[in-house]
């Protein structure tokens, strides 16, 4: 599913052609998908002496297909890994619980610890997993 026209793109043509762009005009420039396409076209088209690398058109296709899956897998299971997280917590912290409310106060304290060491430990790898 395609995405509809940007309504800013005229907004950033026109800035980036005088050449006084603001800088929250430029970071939407470069996050919107759209106008950064309207962009590269832009550029090619004016600078036409200079030497531009224009990607074909299957290939930004492509890219375009393949971002828009990328996108489409992380929304859904976005759901997945909200119960994932809660399903952790529940784990770590029952323990906690039970020794707390068993008056372990030494047991409640290492339950916590290592919870909050295989929390961090899940944490670190998830960030390195991408
Ligand atoms: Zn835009």
């Amino acid at each position: 599913m395609m995405e509809e026209p940007c309504p800013r793109e005229n907004a950033v043509l026109r800035a980036f052609q005088s050449g006084d762009v603001p800088a929250e005009l430029a970071k939407h420039a470069s996050d919107c998908r759209w106008c950064a396409a309207s962009l590269l076209l832009a550029r090619t088209l004016i600078a036409d002496e200079a030497e531009v690398t224009v990607p074909p058109r299957g290939l930004v296709y492509w890219k375009a297909k393949l971002r828009e899956r990328r996108e489409q897998r992380e929304r859904a299971l976005r759901p997945a890994r909200r119960m994932e997280v809660w399903a952790a917590g529940v784990v770590l912290l029952t323990p906690v619980v039970v020794a707390a409310s068993a008056g372990m106060v030494l047991a409640a304290l290492a339950a916590g610890g290592l919870a909050v060491t295989v929390a961090a430990t899940i944490f670190v790898l998830r960030l390195r997993m991408g």
